[in-house]
């Protein structure tokens, strides 16, 4: 089904080509999901001119967008492709902060990474080659010039050498859903909210329409499967298998406190980085051993594990000893099976579409752009040729 408008889209970031070649025809679009995958792909297909309806099953940003530890980098990510898409999104993030007024939800403060043994000390030296090879920006920075940047730091926690990658940065993803729904909005496209996709219609090769549990039927040309965590669920009602082996992390937020930190900071024993307000967000790799699902699927996690990420924080930052637990959060990872990302038109039914992926945080603007332009008819297989559907 095609649907005509009497007036040319114009503003398209990377569309315009593609307006012009549907002639003044707009297709509808069904977006799945309304997380930063969704966000930015409705915004991009409204903004080209495409009809758009964005469904999520819950609030906008309600899923893993909602619970992410959200470091745009690509600090360390292999194969090449891996490392050259993310590069690129985090040059996306960077313009569409340039370009959009009120941009709030882009943070681009560096990221400060070291070790404190020998073994630690010799994989980020290996890390830091890495990337210099395929031409990221990393330093060495010593003691003094980590405490410039971040002056709160008990100097006794550093090493002499601290590595600082410039380009690195967070997302208030939120905000930014916020804001790409509300453009994608007013470019014409509907957002429904708290009502799930129950089933994908497909015919002769071609998805035709999908329904929700309210029981509407939404006619669409083509689908994007923004689903994150579910969007093997989503796959399979279309009849295709995306295997994903999800994992679950932990993200702790403190009170607001007055401690200054503006990197991102890799610590031996925390992460942590700014989540507004004067509120840290923290984590570690090892916290995640610490979620519990009961019988019944109540998801905590062990209050020592906690206790001992926030100690790790204090010995870093002696400032932010006043400060409590907030709130604990549980995020689930969408990790396709082979741990890339999965993005773009599907060969045996062109007119389904994925957009999923871990890092989507780093790679849902540039990302979500391409898988748009796709949708629309675009073909970007010089990008998404190592991260299509068929390969799994
Ligand atoms: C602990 C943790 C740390 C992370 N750290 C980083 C990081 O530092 N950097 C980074 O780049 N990435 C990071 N990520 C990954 C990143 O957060 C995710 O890749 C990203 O948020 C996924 O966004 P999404 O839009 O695909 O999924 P989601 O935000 O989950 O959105 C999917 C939406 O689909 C909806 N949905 C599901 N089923 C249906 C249905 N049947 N019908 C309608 N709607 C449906 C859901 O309600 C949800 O809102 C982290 C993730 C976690 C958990």
């Amino acid at each position: 089904m095609v649907w005509k408008r009497s007036t040319r889209a114009t503003g398209g970031r990377s569309g315009d080509g593609v307006i012009g070649m549907l002639e003044n025809r707009v297709e509808t679009v069904v977006v799945v999901g309304a997380g930063v995958y969704g966000a930015a792909v409705s915004d991009s297909l409204a903004r080209r001119g495409a009809r758009v309806v964005v469904v999520d099953a819950g609030a906008p940003a309600s899923g893993t967008s909602g619970a992410t530890f959200s470091w745009t980098n690509s600090c360390g990510k292999k194969p090449r492709a891996y490392h050259d898409l993310n590069v690129a999104s985090m040059e996306a993030h960077r313009r569409l902060a340039a370009v959009r007024p009120r941009a709030d939800w882009y943070h681009e403060g560096g990221n400060l990474e070291w070790a404190d043994d020998d073994a630690g000390s010799a994989k980020l030296r290996e890390k830091v080659d890495g990337v210099l090879d395929y031409g990221y920006q990393a330093h060495w920075l010593t003691r003094a010039e980590a405490l410039d940047l971040e002056p709160d730091i008990d100097p006794a926690q550093l090493p002499d050498e601290i590595a600082f990658f410039p380009r690195e940065g967070w997302i208030e993803p939120a905000r930014l859903v916020g804001h790409l729904l509300a453009s994608a909005v007013s470019s014409g496209a509907e957002l429904v909210r708290n009502v799930a996709v129950t089933d994908v219609e497909v015919a002769a090769g071609k998805v035709r329409a999908v329904r929700l549990a309210s029981g509407r039927r939404l006619p669409a040309d083509a689908v994007v499967n923004c689903a994150g965590p579910q969007a093997g669920r989503i796959a399979e009602l279309a009849g295709l298998e995306l295997p994903m082996r999800n994992t679950r992390g932990v993200l702790i937020y403190t009170s607001p406190v007055a401690v200054s930190v503006s990197c991102v900071v890799h610590a031996p024993r925390v992460h942590l980085r700014p989540d507004g307000a004067g509120r840290l967000l923290l984590h570690t790799a090892e916290i995640d051993d610490a979620v519990r699902v009961s019988a019944n699927g109540e998801i905590s996690v062990e209050p020592s594990a906690v206790e001992e990420v926030m100690e790790a924080g204090r010995a870093i930052y002696p400032a932010i000893r006043s400060a409590t637990v907030e709130s604990v959060r549980v995020g689930e990872r969408p990790i396709p099976g082979d741990g890339l990302p999965v993005l773009g038109r599907v060969a045996e039914l062109p007119n389904f579409h994925f957009a999923v992926s871990h890092s989507g945080a780093t790679l849902c603007v540039h990302a979500g752009d391409l898988v748009a332009g796709e949708a629309l008819g675009e073909d970007h297989t010089d990008t998404l040729a190592p991260f299509r559907f068929e390969r799994l």
